[in-house]
């Protein structure tokens, strides 16, 4: 136990209280170092000895800054300085200063392993006599930063789960209504094109009765993959609109570009060469394609670019499936007109 030297200042009632002070100080389960104002070490618990490996007999009126070969760190140098100067306390928090003074979890004995991290407050104190005194307390932070380490990526799993789709990994429907509805805005505010592709498995239904639920779930992960291999923007991203129906938003893409993406992401899909024997167009696993491109002006509603795509979709349906159909709308609220339909490619 450490032995406060005769001359400090410190005000007990009466030798009993002294002892009491000493064994709480001991006892507690964080470090307490008292400076004067030249940094002179008055009181160092048993707390700060193990943890620094230096006993309170080669610390006690020795100087804090001489104690450490190393140094201190310049914050904690300056916060002390500041203490004394204005008389008010500071916190160094772990989030800046994550171990401003050279202390080691247990055993310290090599000193090699990583510094402990801390959180340490420094509290002026002002005695009867006017001397100036810096009380500095440091809590081991090692524990609630782990704690805090956990509860982020826990966070951060729970927030990307709640916009992805399990089955696919792709973006769900949440995060399509979200992010649709900013780029709308966005083309309409800065006189930008933007892009809609919505597309669906075909004849999926008839795919599923015949080779099993889990092997439809299987082609719906290879669809997005195909999808995904396609796009190169971070913006263009797949998220599924619901069952086999996905739709990807290309900002910043007019028409002539955004007919080219969608029809490479048919060709990738047909290219998986998936076989499908009840589908009537062709004897693997196929998309229809609808798209929507155009420059949203003020009168324009999301809604509508939206039923446009749609309209684009069941346009492609209905127009023999396993291809593109591009719709073009110049106005919203006229009907939309069909862009000069593309050939369907050869597989
Ligand atoms: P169309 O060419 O007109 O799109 O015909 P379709 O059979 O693909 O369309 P329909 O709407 O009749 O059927 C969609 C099917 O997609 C029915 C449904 O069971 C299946 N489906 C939707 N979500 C999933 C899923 O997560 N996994 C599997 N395996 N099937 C799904
Ligand atoms: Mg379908
Ligand atoms: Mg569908």
């Amino acid at each position: 136990m450490n032995s406060i030297p005769a001359k400090n200042e410190f005000a007990f009632s009466g030798e009993i209280g002294g002892k009491i002070a000493e064994n709480i100080w001991d006892s507690i389960k964080s470090g307490l170092i008292l400076v004067d104002s030249e940094g002179k070490i008055l009181l160092w618990n048993d707390w700060i000895a193990q943890h620094s490996g230096i006993p309170a007999e080669s610390a006690l009126n020795h100087f804090l800054g001489s104690l450490f070969p190393d140094g201190l760190a310049a914050s904690f140098k300056n916060a002390l300085r500041n203490v004394l100067h204005y008389k008010l306390p500071i916190i160094l928090s772990n989030a800046l200063h994550r171990s401003p003074l050279p202390l080691y979890p247990l055993p310290v004995a090599h000193r090699k392993q990583d510094r402990m991290q801390q959180s340490i407050i420094i509290t002026p104190i002002v005695t009867s006599e006017k001397k100036r005194l810096c009380l500095i307390q440091v809590t081991d932070a090692t524990l609630s930063i782990k704690r805090e380490r956990v509860l982020k990526s826990y966070s951060e799993r729970l927030s990307k789960a709640a916009i992805t789709d399990a089955l696919t990994g792709a973006y769900n429907r949440r995060f399509f209504d979200e992010r649709f509805t900013a780029e709308f805005s966005r083309a309409q505010r800065q006189n930008i094109p933007l892009s809609l592709i919505m597309l669906d498995v075909d004849f999926f239904k008839d795919y599923n009765d015949r080779y099993g639920h889990p092997a439809g779930d299987k082609v719906l992960i290879s669809v997005v993959k195909a999808l995904k291999s396609q796009l190169h923007r971070p913006t263009d991203v797949v998220t599924r609109y619901g069952g086999e129906e996905f739709a990807i938003i290309l900002p910043d893409s007019g028409s002539e570009g955004g007919r080219i993406v969608a029809e490479k992401l048919r060709v990738a899909v047909s290219g998986l060469n998936i076989p499908h024997g009840t589908s009537t167009v062709a004897d693997h696993l196929t998309i229809s394609i609808g798209i929507v491109s155009y420059q949203p002006d003020t009168s324009c509603n999301a809604t509508c670019f939206l039923e446009a795509a749609d309209a684009a979709l069941y346009s492609a349906k209905h127009g023999g499936r396993n291809c593109v159909r591009h719709l073009v709308t110049p106005e919203c609220g006229k009907p939309c007109q069909v862009d000069t339909p593309q050939a369907d490619s050869p597989d």
